[in-house]
């Protein structure tokens, strides 16, 4: 799903989400994980690639024990800008609800998939998150297209690795509960 349909799904007469340019020029990866507390609370993980964010919704939110695979649904890529986005989307808009920064940095792929583009359409891809809270080596593997192809499932998973953590009681989500930008609590961007 592209852009249009990210155009398509949204009021921007009504919500302050970005509209989005022209595509971005070409240079470090960004990436970012927005909490979103919308009809179900979920963390929305985006990678930069090819001038958009490249976007998933994971509902548990990511894991830092390698045994854990988390469900990500593919959804519609969104702008650049959007990675900025922290604020309220209006009840009754696409995706109404709160939205935090919960992490954001950068990200590379690993050599083996430096193609990245390839990597996504394979459906199997390594990579590293430079992020606050995120960090080292993860994966993203498709599991199952859903029929239109609209929106395929992947699932998130940590590598093993110096930053991975296992049996962890308390999630790294419950660990972190404020904005990785304005220190704010879900609770504070809402009011
Ligand atoms: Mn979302």
């Amino acid at each position: 799903m592209s852009l249009r349909d990210y155009r398509k799904m949204r009021d921007f007469a009504k919500t302050a989400e970005p509209r989005g340019g022209k595509r971005a020029a070409a240079r470090a990866r960004r990436f970012v994980v927005q909490e979103h507390d919308a009809t179900q609370l979920h963390y929305d993980f985006r990678l930069e690639h090819d001038g958009v964010l490249k976007s998933w919704a994971v509902p548990k939110g990511p894991s830092l024990d390698p045994s854990v695979k988390r469900l990500a649904v593919q959804v519609e890529d969104h702008p650049i800008e959007y990675g900025g986005f922290e604020g309220v989307i209006p009840k009754g808009e696409y995706g109404g609800g709160t939205v935090m920064l919960w992490d954001r940095g950068t990200w590379e792929p690993e050599a083996s998939n430096a193609d990245v583009g390839r990597a996504l359409r394979a459906g199997r891809m390594k990579f590293q998150l430079h992020g606050a809270r995120l960090k080292g080596g993860w994966f993203l593997v498709r599991t199952r297209y859903d029929k239109g192809g609209k929106k395929p499932s992947w699932l998130l998973m940590k590598e093993r690795d110096r930053y991975a953590k296992t049996g962890e009681a308390e999630g790294v989500t419950a660990r972190y509960a404020r904005s990785v930008t304005t220190r704010r609590t879900m609770k504070g961007i809402a009011g």
